[in-house]
């Protein structure tokens, strides 16, 4: 089976991993900061905070930004579910906002009805979460405008997006956004096994998230309620949690991050390479704003379920029983049990639906072979035919 993604660990990788293991840390040492800082200078950004997933990432985020019991949080549908989880760790709802037709991210046009309505109705959001679907940004510039207008924060959720741009920008330079995202699982674009990091230019914001990832604790005298008991002293300031990521972690992220930029540029030669080799089949091709350049997670294809004689499900089966390991990203959030209980009414995302029956990912990562692309080009030419 080809995957539809799949991580790559070269022997510097290994070499800087078993030094760390070496190392007198295995935790909480020098790695860590030194990733952080490769990370956010790599971005642009002041601060990075890493942590254990790029879920934790978003749940301190959450939790920097104040997000509690009473508030609401829009992110997209079309998203893993971590997205709307880490507002729902904090007690808060969720709701969503149609992607648009043609990228799949959120869509401006539906944000600014849905923030029209909800000032009506006194229920504007706290926090927005835009998710940058298979590595291309969102429109940031137009959300960050919303954002002042209506009040709320910005959290980029960019699991999918390190190494792409936005207007000439890094993802991550948290221009347009208080706090940016990213997930370093081994189906992303550079991993750390699990991992992820959150980025920011707010020093506050930043402070909070330190504290968040590890049991809200500070050992920094001028953070406490009264001066130091003793050289052993710490306190607690808020409940926190255990979200620290290891030194092993950090050295194969720091590792991974010095070929960042040829992955992408490999994801990008591979995408272009489905996207003429595909062009006259039933299908629609990923878009790309002028604007953005992608990292390129995923490339989605969509059938044209009008003229294709099989159905979504028959060629995604036919797909897998050829060896290709497509998937679908994502089935639409509020369409999860869990989701649905909230009440969320599905006839108000007739974009995030119609993706729904058409997409597919088909395998893309930067170290797949041409003649294995070539196959699943050939297996889609076959069942389309
Ligand atoms: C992978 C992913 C996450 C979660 O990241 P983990 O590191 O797996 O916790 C969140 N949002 C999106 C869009 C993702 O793709």
């Amino acid at each position: 089976m080809i995957p539809y993604g799949r991580q790559e660990i070269t022997d510097t990788d290994i070499e800087a991993v078993v030094r760390a293991l070496k190392s007198d840390f295995l935790t909480q040492g020098p790695k860590v900061p030194e990733f952080e800082r490769a990370v956010a200078d790599y971005c642009g950004a002041e601060h990075g905070i890493a942590v254990n997933s790029g879920t934790s990432a978003l749940h301190v985020a959450c939790l920097a930004l104040g997000v509690g019991k009473g508030d609401v949080v829009w992110t997209s549908p079309i998203t893993f579910v971590a997205s709307a989880n880490c507002a729902r760790y904090c007690g808060a709802d969720v709701d969503f906002v149609d992607i648009d037709s043609k990228t799949y991210n959120m869509s401006v046009s539906a944000l600014v009805d849905k923030l029209k309505m909800a000032q009506k109705n006194g229920c504007l959001p706290k926090v927005v979460i835009p998710v940058h679907l298979s590595g291309q940004s969102c429109d940031m510039a137009a959300i960050r405008g919303l954002a002042d207008k209506y009040g709320f924060a910005i959290i980029e959720d960019a699991c999918h997006a390190i190494g792409g741009r936005y207007q000439g920008e890094k993802t991550g330079s948290c221009k347009y956004s208080d706090i940016t995202v990213f997930s370093f699982h081994p189906v992303k674009i550079i991993t750390t096994a699990e991992g992820g990091m959150a980025l920011t230019n707010d020093a506050a914001l930043a402070g909070k998230m330190d504290l968040y990832r590890t049991h809200g604790i500070t050992r920094d005298p001028e953070l406490m309620t009264q001066p130091p008991d003793g050289p052993w002293y710490y306190q607690q300031l808020e409940l926190g949690y255990n979200y620290r990521m290891t030194e092993l972690q950090a050295a194969l992220g720091i590792s991974q991050l010095t070929r960042l930029d040829e992955v992408v540029k490999k994801r990008h030669r591979l995408a272009g390479r489905y996207s003429r080799h595909l062009v006259n089949l039933p299908l629609t091709l990923p878009f790309q704003e002028e604007t953005t350049y992608s990292a390129y997670h995923l490339y989605v294809i969509r059938l044209a379920t009008d003229i294709t004689q099989l159905s979504h499900r028959e060629v995604f089966k036919a797909l897998r029983a050829a060896g290709i390991g497509v998937n679908l990203h994502y089935i639409p959030v509020y369409r999860q049990p869990y989701f649905r209980d909230l009440s969320c009414n599905p006839d108000e995302f007739s974009e995030a639906e119609a993706y729904y029956r058409e997409a597919i990912s088909i395998p893309l990562y930067h170290h797949m072979s041409f003649p294995d692309q070539d196959l699943v080009v050939d297996s889609l030419k076959s069942i389309l035919a």
